[in-house]
Formats: structure tokens, C-alpha cells, sequence
């Protein structure tokens, strides 16, 4: 049997097309990573524009973490973080403790992301409770948000794909406007939108009772739900207006932190926000080993603990938290990012790498190119201006079709519906800009003779 035959006899692949099940027959098998390239078992190379998901910060074939790996395993291979210490995860908390904003201090570590926002809304509920203040359940977050995939991490999921015949908790979960200035009305400044949609807050807020709301949760830019960055001082106008009500501020920063914008963590050095909790995952590691986590405030922990903890437990953990082996790979990549001065080097070529995607606005089948640092996204649009034909019908394939097309150009894209999003390593270069944006114009274009949209 092929690869491509078992995995379709025997695998249930995140987010899997039910209809399609067993009939896959483009995803590709890769085999092999170094740098910003993977390949796959054709032998075809291909730029990695999505970065894994948004986490090969240092990039594939690191010695330096492979080391760091197989000597932990080595020297101990595995550690319960429910009764014994370990001095990885002691090493990586004090690291983080010291780039996070604020009073930042206290680092809880899950096995993903996933695992961090519900840990940390969990952590909430605790609180609150432990407070005297049982009815402030109810969480606000945005359309387009993605938190995760358990129960709770994907209640709070504001994207409408997301919304499927699987349940979610719907009761206490309330989504805002996206903070989308593309898909709000053009006529608006970032200024008017930003008040419009700190309005909604305020109304919502005032809709539900601020004694009955918990958090608000938020990612300083929405990733997956198609790299939206909101109007300037949005994220620190929510904070401080949630903060007035009494109402926990958690940002997500599960793809944000670890230098994809340029700072090991975005929320204050970009946003001026200082957050309550901050979630991280994904670029932890660079993605070689799964780790998750959240940091949370000296000031929301004293609150709940000593004298004034009611005698409660912190009940929530995984056998995986703070494993040492994923905290040796976390230390290893977080030594290349300083030795290597990726942050800097985001910083620099960030503004190139935005400007380049933007040339790409002159295609007709592109309506929108958005991003900061080292994330964008290219929005496709649903209709054909020059016949007025209609792509709704083909409006989820549009992204897949694109990157269908970018394999033949070396470039993998994520496509999410008519949005293809990318996150390239922190590692690239000007000229490997130049490669993934020259295929992206040439996948773009075959798409456009595909969908018969005009030049
Ligand atoms: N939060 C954000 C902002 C994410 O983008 C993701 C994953 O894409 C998650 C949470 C969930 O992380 P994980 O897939 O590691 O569970």
C-alpha cells in the first residue's frame, strides 16, 4: 500500500472532510524538512509559507535542538509536573517570566494551545468562584477568533466555518464584530471603526451585566481566522475597558509570541496591552515538540491563593505539562532565536516581506493583502467583477485551487476557504520572500484562467 492508500484506509486528519473521507488524493506526503524548505516524496522541495502551522520559528533541521532533545531523553527522559520539579521547566518559566509585560510572573505549561486557553479559562472559572463571585461566567470573544479544539478552547471559536454540527458551550459565550477594517463599511477611518467596535463591547458588557462576565478573550491578531490586525490602539482601549467592568483580559498569543512580530511576546511591545493572562504554544518549541502554556498575573494569583484560597486546588494539569524533553527543545530554539538575533531580523524584514505580498493586490482575483511582522494573508474575492458571474460555488476551493497551483512554484500555502494565509519561518530571507511571492503570483494567475476571472 502507498502512504496515500493507508492514510486513507486508516487516518482521521484534523478539520477532515467527512463527505471526502478515504478519497484523498492531492494532500502531500512529506517526508523531509531543513530550513524554510519541506519535501515531499516526489523529491519536489517546497517553501514552507505557512510555517508548519504558524510555528517552525527557527525552521527544520535544527542539530541544536535534535541535541537538546536526545540529550534529555537521555538524561531524563520524563517528569510529572504533579509532584516532582523538574529543571527545564523551572529554566523556560524564568525565561518567560522575564520577557512577559507586567506582573507576568507565574507560567502554568499545557501541551498546546489548545490546552492553554482552556487551562487558563478554567483558571478563570476558579477564580471567580474562589472570590465569592459564581455568576461572572459569561466570555466574550470575536467572530473569526480561533482558541483551539477542545470543548471549551472551541466554544469560544469565532469562525463561522468552525460552527459545525459539533457541539459547543453557547449559553455563555458571546462573539463581537471581527475588527476586520476590510470587511467593515470602507467609509469608515480606523479611528470611527475602532470606537464602533469598543462600543459593541461596552454594550455588550452593559447588555449581559459586568457582574455576570468573566473574560474577554482575544488575539492581538486574529491568525487563523485570516490574519486580521485591529485598528491601532484597539487591543489596548478592549483592556482597559474590560479592566474598568472588573472582567479578566486574556490575549492569545499561541501564534503571536516567540518573534513572529518581532518580540518574544506582542501584547505590550506592539499593542501597549498588559494583559491579565497570556497563552503561548506553537513557536515555544518551533514547533519540534508540542507545549502550550499561559502566564498569569502575581496580582491575579494572590487573590486566590494563601488565606485567601479557600483551601482549593488548582485542579487541572496533563500528564504531558511541562514536560522536560519539550522544555529542553523550547530552551534549545529560544538560544538559536537570541543567538541568531531573529527578533531583530523579523523586525527588518518584516516591512519587506508586507510590501512584497501587497504587489500582489494588482490581480483582480485578489480583494485584499493584510498582515504585520511575519504573518499575512491573501483574501480572494467571491464574485467576478468583469463577467458579474458569481464564485460563491466555488468560494471554499478558491484557496485550495491557489495552492495547488503554488506547488508547481515550489511554494505550500494554507488556504482557508478564499483566504490563504502565510507564516513563513522567522529564518527566511529577502530573496526567499521574492521566490514565495514570485510563485504566488504565477499560482494566482493560473487560478484566475481557472475561474475565468479576467486581467
Ligand atoms: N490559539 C490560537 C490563536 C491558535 O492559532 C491556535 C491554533 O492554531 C490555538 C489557540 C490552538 O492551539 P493548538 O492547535 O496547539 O491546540
Amino acid at each position: 500500500m502507498s502512504e496515500r492508500d493507508t492514510f486513507n484506509r486508516h487516518l482521521l486528519h484534523p478539520w477532515a472532510h467527512l463527505p471526502a473521507l478515504g478519497e484523498d488524493d492531492s494532500t502531500p506526503v512529506i517526508v523531509r524538512g531543513e530550513g524554510v524548505y519541506i519535501h515531499d516524496e516526489d523529491g519536489n522541495r517546497l517553501l514552507d509559507g505557512p510555517g508548519g502551522m504558524w510555528c517552525m520559528q527557527t525552521g527544520y533541521g535544527r542539530r541544536e535542538i535534535a541535541d537538546a532533545v536526545a540529550g534529555q531523553i537521555m538524561q531524563l527522559g520524563y517528569s510529572t509536573s504533579f509532584f516532582v520539579i523538574n529543571p527545564q521547566e523551572t529554566e523556560l518559566a524564568q525565561r518567560i517570566a522575564s520577557k512577559t509585560p507586567g506582573d507576568l510572573n507565574r507560567v502554568f505549561f499545557t501541551t498546546g494551545g489548545s490546552t492553554a486557553v482552556d487551562s487558563a479559562l478554567r483558571l478563570c472559572q476558579l477564580a471567580n468562584n474562589i472570590k465569592g463571585m459564581p455568576k461572572r461566567k459569561h466570555i466574550l470573544s470575536r467572530e473569526n477568533a480561533y482558541h483551539g479544539s477542545t470543548f471549551l478552547s472551541a466554544s469560544v471559536t469565532g469562525k463561522e466555518r468552525d460552527k459545525t454540527a459539533m457541539d459547543t458551550l453557547r449559553d455563555q459565550v458571546h462573539f463581537l464584530s471581527s475588527p476586520c477594517a476590510f470587511h467593515h463599511d470602507p467609509a469608515l477611518s480606523e479611528q470611527a471603526l475602532c470606537d464602533l467596535l469598543l462600543q459593541e463591547l461596552e454594550d455588550k458588557i452593559l447588555e449581559l451585566g459586568p457582574q455576570n462576565v468573566m473574560c474577554f478573550i482575544a488575539e492581538p491578531v486574529l491568525a487563523s481566522g485570516g490574519v486580521i490586525v485591529p485598528p491601532a490602539d484597539y487591543n489596548r482601549r478592549c483592556c482597559e475597558l474590560v479592566r474598568k467592568y472588573g472582567i479578566i483580559y486574556i490575549a492569545d498569543e499561541v501564534v503571536t509570541a516567540f518573534g513572529r512580530l518581532g518580540y518574544w511576546f506582542a501584547s505590550e511591545e506592539v499593542f501597549s496591552t498588559v494583559p491579565d493572562i497570556i497563552t503561548f504554544a506553537k513557536g515555544v518549541t518551533s514547533g519540534y515538540l508540542p507545549l502550550g502554556g499561559f502566564a498569569v498575573s502575581d496580582r491575579f494569583m494572590e487573590a486566590i491563593s494563601g488565606e485567601k484560597s479557600g483551601g482549593n486546588n488548582f485542579s487541572n494539569g496533563y500528564t504531558w505539562s511541562a514536560s522536560p524533553v519539550s522544555c529542553a527543545a523550547a530552551l534549545a530554539s529560544w538560544d538559536i532565536i537570541e543567538r541568531e538575533n531573529l527578533l531583530d531580523h523579523v523586525k527588518q524584514t518584516g516591512p519587506y516581506f508586507q510590501q512584497q505580498m501587497r504587489t500582489l493586490l494588482d490581480l483582480p482575483l485578489v480583494s485584499d493583502v493584510r498582515g504585520t511582522g511575519l504573518m499575512a494573508a491573501i483574501e480572494m474575492r467571491l464574485d467576478n467583477e468583469a463577467t458579474g458571474e458569481a464564485l460563491l460555488e466555488q468560494d471554499y476551493t478558491i484557496g485550495e485551487l491557489v495552492d495547488h497551483h503554488c506547488h508547481r512554484f515550489g511554494l505550500l500555502v494554507r488556504p482557508l476557504i478564499n483566504v490563504c494565509v502565510m507564516s513563513p519561518p522567522l529564518i527566511i530571507t529577502r530573496e526567499q520572500i521574492d521566490d514565495m511571492v514570485s510563485a504566488l503570483r504565477q499560482a494566482l494567475v493560473l487560478a484566475q484562467r481557472d475561474l475565468r476571472v479576467s486581467d
